[in-house]
């Protein structure tokens, strides 16, 4: 049987020669042999043999039919499914069709999911983005960002009108937010909306150059409405008789006509061009000139305008006007997360199948070895696998807290949901963003094929770690979340649930590390949850006190601003160890719920590898407080090394369970069987 075939888990003996082979590859034959491969002890160690079954079924979550229902269709249907080589024009062009066909074909109405059953939402614009990250994109504009903003922003009126036409795809239509001038700093566009009371209209308007709308999806070809992000402005209402400017608010703004398709009066569109990537989504820019809307296209839930022009709100200040605003497109960020993790497990499914295939070298008058068995390649893909486990977790966690938002609007979930998908956004997009170039490195030469996927993943990636908030923005959210409910602890108020445990790590921390377990280096303690938990809450808890104490002192000289900017790498650092002690909570907490106790075990072994890999990887910070000794962090990282080579075992196992179809990996190389063969007969042989 060829190597890519072997089942490792079923045979010790082939493991075994496995190993001899490759021990003789790195050690010189003809030098006297000491003991081989240092990992050679532990294969004293029972074989772990998962159920791919099972691992996927304990993975599927409640939404797998509909994933599969999308997969069928799209596999029926070869005239809509993306070809390598496409022009920008016929892709958008394509894109459309996609959508219209799963909407008005496949009947799956992906607005009726996002209002009613958010996960299943989710799980739709999953396998979507597995279609092609385009489509997905171009569904996210349609139903999360244009219809989202109807729906969350406006009110009962707003939804009669719109939402048959937004689910059924006969009001396409853009979100406008972003101008050339502001993108991350939305409280500075400068689109106006000003209100004029004699006709009881709102006169939408660009202002200058700046203003222009920019980047806008669904814009250049498609879309009919756009919910446009303006200043409302009321004339006459601020102090001395001067206009009054009441913040950013949005308002519906119809800009083709339904018939037609022409563009209105006053709108003047351009397209933002060819792009790095996601080439079937038409990105425009957007000029108003005086445009005029009915007041009733002001999305209304978080402030009105009234016939005589007075203004009413249930939120007191402008701040909080805005907060409330930008807080329900809070959907968007939730759905990259989500999304970026199942481009990661496309990206590492195609490197693992195709490492375990590729042969390269072995020792003398051998067969040669799958680049998988070399060290190298497990510890580049090895933990990168674990992530995307462990990425798998907290992001199901973030949806079902999601929903849990959507059905309680409990204030506790709300702060909670707003700070996680923003830290969880940010730092899975761009751990997918770097993990998609080292996938394409792993596979060679092969990995450069057009047909064999990396390039277009990446590229059509890249910019998830840039809209709907940029990443060091977002990240600057979370530590400035944690710094508030900081202060809070320090003045008596409660912390809430998902950071409950920053309570008990403080006091650690106030406390030294203990010199005695930061010795202790048994494999049992360093794969004690506890162990790895607490190093992970102990490092954001430390970094939280330090920082809290920087900003203090330096806000006396440079002011907050300044104070902000002088510690801002400190602040991305502890954003970062905060997510990532939330994911390794997920994990755990998914591990140990796990019914099935095979399953059980090669997940806990899973786990292991990212939280050590994890702790290895910033083991400077742990040496500098002695939280961890010399002789500890030498454990740590021969145990990470000897995990990637157990885990390596099941790689096959571990990608097989993400259960993705043919239609979603599409490489030749990436594929379970025959890989060699469909990539000859891709290129014509
Ligand atoms: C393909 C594509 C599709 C898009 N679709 C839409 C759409 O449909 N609708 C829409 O409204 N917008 C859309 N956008 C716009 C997108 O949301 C913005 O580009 C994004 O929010 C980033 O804003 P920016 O471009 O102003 O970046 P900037 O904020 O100018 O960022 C530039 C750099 O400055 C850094 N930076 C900025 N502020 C800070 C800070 N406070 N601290 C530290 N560093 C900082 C950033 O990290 C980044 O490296 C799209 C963009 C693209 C490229």
């Amino acid at each position: 049987m060829d190597d890519n075939r072997r089942n490792p888990s079923s045979d010790d003996e082939v493991a075994l020669r496995r190993i001899q082979r490759l021990s003789l590859h790195l050690y010189n034959p003809s030098e006297p042999h000491s003991g081989g491969l240092s990992l050679l002890p532990c294969r004293a160690k029972r074989n772990l043999s998962p159920s791919v079954e099972s691992l996927s079924e304990y993975m599927r979550g409640p939404h797998r039919e509909i994933q599969a229902r999308i997969f069928e269709f799209f596999q029926s249907r070869p005239d809509l499914q993306t070809p390598v080589e496409i022009s920008m024009a016929e892709h958008r062009q394509l894109c459309m069709r996609q959508m219209t066909a799963l909407v008005r074909e496949a009947g799956i109405r992906p607005f009726r999911y996002l209002v009613e059953n958010p996960s299943a939402y989710f799980a739709i614009a999953e396998a979507v983005g597995g279609v092609d990250i385009s489509l997905g994109i171009k569904m996210g504009v349609q139903f999360s960002l244009w219809g989202g903003s109807v729906i969350n922003l406006g009110t009962k009126k707003h939804k009669e009108k719109y939402f048959d036409g937004i689910d059924n795809l006969d009001y396409p239509g853009c979100f406008a937010m972003t101008e050339l001038h502001h993108g991350s700093n939305v409280q500075a566009l400068q689109t106006t909306a000003i209100f004029d009371p004699i006709t009881d209209e709102f006169v939408i308007n660009t202002p200058n150059d700046g203003a222009i709308k920019w980047w806008i999806g669904n814009a250049a070809v498609h879309g009919k409405f756009a919910s446009v992000f303006a200043r409302l402005v009321l004339p006459l209402q601020g102090k001395g008789g001067k206009s009054a400017d009441m913040g950013i608010h949005a308002f519906i703004v119809p800009i083709r006509d339904l018939e037609t398709h022409s563009l209105l009066p006053g709108v003047e569109i351009h397209d933002c061009g060819h792009k790095v990537g996601l080439n079937g989504v038409d990105n425009g820019a957007l000029r108003f000139s005086h445009v005029r809307v009915p007041r009733d296209n002001l999305l209304n839930r978080f402030g009105d305008v009234s016939r005589d022009g007075k203004y009413t709100s249930s939120l007191p200040t402008v701040n909080k006007r805005f907060a409330a605003t930008l807080g329900e497109l809070v959907g968007g960020r939730v759905g990259l997360a989500y999304s970026s993790v199942g481009v990661l497990k496309i990206a590492v499914t195609i490197a693992v199948r195709y490492s375990l295939l590729r042969q390269q070298f072995g020792p003398p008058r051998k067969p040669e070895v799958s680049v998988l068995d070399y060290q190298s390649q497990q510890h580049r893909l090895m933990p990168m696998l674990a992530s995307t486990y462990a990425f798998h977790f907290a992001t199901q966690y973030l949806v079902d807290k999601y929903s849990e938002m959507k059905k309680t609007n409990d204030d506790q979930v709300i702060g909670d949901v707003h700070a996680l998908s923003a830290g969880l956004k940010s730092y899975v997009t761009s751990y997918t963003a770097r993990s998609i170039s080292t996938c394409r490195e792993s596979c060679g030469g092969h990995g450069y094929a057009a047909v064999n996927r990396f390039g277009i993943l990446r590229n059509d990636h890249d910019i998830f770690q840039t809209f709907e908030g940029d990443n060091t923005v977002l990240l600057q959210q979370v530590a400035g979340d944690l710094l508030k409910r900081y202060q809070e602890k320090f003045k008596g108020g409660t912390l809430t649930m998902t950071w409950n445990y920053l309570r008990e790590s403080m006091s650690s921390y106030l406390s030294q590390p203990n010199p005695v377990t930061a010795r202790w280096e048994g494999e049992d303690h360093l794969r004690d949850p506890k162990f790895q938990l607490d190093a992970f809450r102990y490092r954001t808890s430390r970094l939280l006190q330090s920082v809290a104490a920087r900003l203090q002192k330096h806000s006396k000289t440079l002011g907050s601003f300044g104070a902000w900017n002088r510690c801002l790498n400190h602040l991305l650092t502890l954003a970062e160890s905060h997510i990532e002690s939330v994911v390794l909570a997920k994990f755990i907490e998914a591990v140990q719920n796990c019914p099935d106790a095979n399953t059980r075990e090669v997940l806990k072994l899973v786990c292991d590898l990212y939280a050590l890999d994890r702790i290895w990887k910033d083991i400077g910070t742990y040496r500098n407080v002695d939280y961890v000794a010399p002789n500890k962090a030498k454990a740590i990282h021969k145990l990470t090394d000897y995990l990637s080579f157990q885990v390596r075992g099941v790689a096959r196992e571990l990608v097989d369970a993400f259960d993705l179809p043919d239609l979603v990996i599409r490489a030749p190389i990436g594929m379970a069987s025959e890989a060699y063969e469909q990539y000859t007969q891709h290129v014509g042989f």
